[in-house]
């Protein structure tokens, strides 16, 4: 496998990806990446290209229509990538779990490195997820 630069190390790239829901998730998500909560401070760099990301935020309740997007973007990271399921949705479906269009937790269609529980999650926990992420890309 291809090394890594050592800039990869120090400041991961993040994209995030909705997978439906209510977009509380997304909201807080969103939060997270805004001046105020300051994750540069970590390196954490937000982009909008797959090609160009190290970490992919996921969340929502995942419908089916969503699945063969997701692995798409999956497929387009650089390796070696991480996946961060952000809620309760994105992790078992949440309130959304019996919903007919549900397709399952996002680890049934590709694999998730770090779990943030939490309906919807705080920017604060969000973060501890990313630290994890950024952990995981360093020791790779
Ligand atoms: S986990 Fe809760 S806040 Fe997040 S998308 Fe699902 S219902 Fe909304």
């Amino acid at each position: 496998m291809k090394k890594k630069h050592n800039y990869v190390k120090k400041s991961p790239w993040v994209i995030d990806y909705d997978v439906g829901g209510c977009n509380g998730c997304n909201l807080e998500v969103l939060a997270t990446l805004t001046p105020r909560y300051d994750v540069e401070r970590f390196g954490v760099v937000y982009k909008s290209s797959p090609k160009n990301a190290d970490v992919l935020i996921v969340q929502g309740c995942l419908n089916k229509k969503a699945v063969k997007r997701l692995k798409k973007i999956y497929s387009q990271m650089a390796e070696k990538k991480v996946v961060m399921a952000v809620g309760s949705c994105a992790i078992t479906g949440g309130p959304f779990a019996e919903a007919y269009n549900f397709a399952g937790p996002v680890d049934k269609h590709i694999p998730v490195s770090v779990y943030v529980p939490g309906c919807p999650p705080r920017p604060e926990a969000i973060i501890d997820g990313l630290l994890k992420a950024l952990r995981m890309v360093k020791e790779e």
